[in-house]
This record gives C-alpha cells, structure tokens and sequence, in this order.
C-alpha cells in the first residue's frame, strides 16, 4: 500500500455493492466495482416488470452511468468466480486477475429449489431482468394460447396461475396476476373471460409474510383473497413438471407456476472457506469482515449476523445498503488510524403490496393496512429509484396504470426459439386437462 492510493475491490453493484462505492466516492481510495451484469437492478420492482406494469429499463440503470460523477470510481464488466485471499486478488471468469487492498463482497443471493435446481425451468423464480421478462412472457403467453384455443378450437378451459412461497416475492406476484387477469387484460380478450383465471398461493407455513405482526399476515390474506388468490397454507409444493406442481397427495394443473421460496447465497461465499449457514450465507465478524481475513468483507443477501436481540439481520435492501455504508466508513476509518465500528442494523421497517391499493407495513409499533400502506409503499420505492428519469417514467406509467388498469409494457418479446419453448410448455400443461387426479375444472 506504501505510496500508493488503497484500492478497494467491491464484488457486485447491487444496493449493498453501489452504497459501499458511493459511501467512497471523493475518497482517498481508488475503488473498482465488479459486476457480471452492466446495471444495477432495483430488486423491489421485479414483480411488476414481470407482471406488465413497468418495462425493464424503468428499474434499472447502467452502473457506469450511476458513478459516472466519481473520480476515483472505476466499473468493470466481469463474473468474478474466485477469491485468492494470499495474493490479496479477485479472479475473474476468465482468469484475470485484480489486486486488492481491501475486498467488499456484495454478490447477492439467488432463490433455492432445495436441491431441484431442474425445477426452475418449469418454474422460474424472480431475481433478476431476464427472469422477469421471462415470467411476463410466460404470463401474458398463458392468456394468448386460451383465447386461441377457444377462438380456434372452440376448446374453453381453466387458466391457472401458481405461486409458490407467500413471502412478499410471492404476495406481490400473486396478487399482481390476479389483478392484470381481471382488470387491466379483461376488455382485450374476446373468446375468453380473463378474469376467471385461478391464481393459488400456496405456503409450507402457517401463515403468508411470517415476518410481519399475525395481524398484518391475515390482513394480507384477506387482501389477496378479497381480489380473488386463493392462499393455500400449510402447503408444500413437493414436485414439479412441466404443467403440473404436486401438493401432498394431489398433482395440479398448472399453466405458469412462479418459484418465490428458498434463498441462495452466492457460490462466492462457499469459495471464501469460511463457515457459511445452510444457504450459504458467510457468519462474519461483527464488522462485517470474514474471520479469517480482516481485508475481506462480505456484506448484504451473502451475509448472516444477528442483530442485538439475537435475529438475523433480514436480507431487505435497506439492510444491504447501511451493510455498505458501514463497510465504507470503517475502511476509512482505519487508514485514519481509527477502529472500526461494529455493524448494528436500524430498522426502519417493512412492508409489502399485495395489488392495487393493497398493501400492508410496520414501522415500529405501528401497523397499516390497505389504501394507506399501499401509498406509504409507492412512494418510499419511487424514493429509493436510482436516477431522476427512472422516477418520472415510473410515476407516470404507475398514475396512468392507476386511472385506467391498462398495462403498458404488454409486449411479448424474444427469441422466436423460447417463444417456441414457452409454447411447449403451457401445451404440456394444456394437455393434462383430462387428467383424472388434476383438481382442475375444464
Ligand atoms: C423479487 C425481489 C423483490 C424484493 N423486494 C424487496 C423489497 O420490497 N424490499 C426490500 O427491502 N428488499 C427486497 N428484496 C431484497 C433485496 O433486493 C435484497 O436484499 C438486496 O438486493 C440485497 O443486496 P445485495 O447487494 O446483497 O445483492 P444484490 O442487490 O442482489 O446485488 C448483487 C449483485 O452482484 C452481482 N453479482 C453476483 N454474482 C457476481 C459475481 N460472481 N461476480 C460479479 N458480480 C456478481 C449481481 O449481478 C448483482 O448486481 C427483493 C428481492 C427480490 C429478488
């Protein structure tokens, strides 16, 4: 380090990632962020970008463009696959390596199928752009092929929708689906009533969104049963195929099923040979740092720390972002020859939306529900939306969504190959309509 600035190497540009680097914007270290994709995502609004609300660039914005402003800031392009803590390096996927003073790594989590990764063709969970495009794909090709088949084959049958996991992923799409199926897509089907399509929920625990107050979680319920979700509970979905999810003893009848359970930490933590927690999640010191090596820091979805009365710190963005900032500050403040600061979370709450004017929150001993919380929640996420411009297409696309339940990101894009795939699927799903377990009603 003689001589030289401290460089420090941050993994990911995500919200831990990006609020660590602008946390060392106009600092005395020079600062590379990695990233295996050009933009930051904002996680919270997947759902409706999946769901026909908002296109994708509205929620994300090139990272290059975010820290544009900053001198000292550099981005690159790059999947970083391995860390070689001796030589204070990251490695690159294609072998390249970048030297590091201090390591800060923010690579996320992605969803868990409990050891049946093959399940997520059938059932694509919501992580990133390219999930969400895909799922909107799946969803509004769902509606297409019903109205063909009842237009062209005078063939009419129950459109079913699954969600697996109510949690607030699963809540929001649940509740987003059933909202499109009867509002914003009702006028423009002719040979099919959209708004009959089935959306189920179903949930292995006692209650949906468990880590908000009972009274939240059954308003919730009542929420999204009110715009027609049927919530499931103490369900597990055991199996999955193309068409089909088996629940207990039962094999059901699906056109689109969304996985939104399970938490997988990224492989990058495992690598760090350091224990990790069941998903993979790295135990760290109390300032963020691994236990073997005090230069590296893992932070965000990767990490797992309590809080002060002994629960974990969540994987919510806002915790990502202080995890960020923390790390920053305590770099600083060591080349300033002062101690580090252990992290200590600050909750400012949580909340969830469940559809149009729907929604639930808690904010200390504070609880909302409904039109209220669902207004609290638009605007704190119009708040946190990276760039000016994203803000405003947002707004506008939401009022207007708002005014007339249209939905302006409709189109149905890709590859003609998976749209032939998709089509393949909803078919298999299709042709189970005379399956005798199936609970479905043609
Ligand atoms: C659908 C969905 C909805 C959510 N809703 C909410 C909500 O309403 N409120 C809330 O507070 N939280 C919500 N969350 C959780 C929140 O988004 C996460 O807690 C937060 O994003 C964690 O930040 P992070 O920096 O740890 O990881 P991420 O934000 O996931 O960022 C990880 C980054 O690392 C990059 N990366 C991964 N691996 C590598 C690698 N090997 N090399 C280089 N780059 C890599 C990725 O491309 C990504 O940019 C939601 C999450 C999802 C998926």
């Amino acid at each position: 380090m003689a001589g030289a600035r401290p460089k420090v190497v941050i993994v990911g540009g995500g919200f831990g990632g990006l609020w660590a680097a602008k946390a060392l914007a106009k600092s005395k270290v020079d600062v590379v962020v990695i990233d295996r994709q050009n933009h930051h995502v904002f996680q919270p609004l997947l759902y409706q970008v999946a769901t026909a609300v908002l296109s994708p660039g509205e929620i994300a914005q090139p990272i290059r463009r975010i820290l544009h402003n900053y001198k000292n800031i550099e981005v690159v392009l790059g999947e970083v696959v391995e860390v070689d803590p001796a030589n204070k390096q990251a490695v690159l996927g294609d072998g390249v390596r970048v030297s590091f003073d201090y390591l800060i790594i923010a690579a996320g989590a992605r969803h868990s199928y409990f050891g049946h990764d093959d399940w997520e063709t059938s059932a694509p969970g919501l992580k990133t752009l390219d999930d969400a495009v895909e799922i909107r794909r799946r969803v509004l090709l769902a509606f297409e092929m019903a109205e063909r088949d009842a237009y062209l084959q005078n063939r009419k049958r129950q459109l079913n929708f699954v969600v697996v996991g109510g949690g607030p992923t699963g809540v929001e799409m649940a509740g987003a689906i059933a909202d499109i199926a009867r509002q914003a897509l009702a006028k423009d089907f002719k040979a099919i009533r959209t708004a009959d399509a089935h959306v189920v929920l179903y949930e292995g625990s006692d209650r949906i969104l468990g880590t908000f107050a009972p009274e939240l979680s059954d308003s919730a319920k009542q929420q999204l049963e009110d715009i027609g979700v049927e919530v499931q509970l103490k369900s597990f979905v055991s199996e999955i195929e193309p068409g089909r999810v088996k629940v207990g003893e039962d094999w059901i009848d699906c056109d689109v099923v969304v996985w939104a359970t399970g938490v997988a930490a990224s492989s990058l933590g495992k690598k760090l040979g350091v224990e990790t927690d069941k998903a993979g999640r790295v135990f760290v010191e109390p300032d963020l740092s691994i236990k073997t090596n005090k230069d590296i820091f893992v932070i965000g979805d990767m990490a797992s720390i309590k809080q002060a009365d002994g629960t974990p710190v969540p994987g919510v963005s806002p915790a990502a972002m202080q995890m960020g900032e923390q790390t920053a500050k305590n770099i600083l403040a060591e080349l300033d020859g002062r101690p580090r600061k252990p992290f200590e979370y600050n909750d400012k709450g949580t909340m969830a939306t469940i559809g149009r004017s729907k929604a639930i929150a808690e904010i200390g001993k504070f609880k909302f529900r409904g039109f209220i919380a669902w207004l609290m929640w638009l605007f704190l996420h119009v708040f946190f939306l990276i760039g000016f411009k994203n803000r405003l297409a947002v707004m506008t696309d939401w009022f207007w969504a708002y005014l007339t339940r249209e939905r302006s990101a409709r189109l149905i894009t890709g590859k003609a190959e998976h749209m032939h795939d998709a089509i393949e699927f909803l078919q298999a799903a299709r042709s189970r309509d005379t399956r005798s377990k199936s609970k479905t009603t043609v």
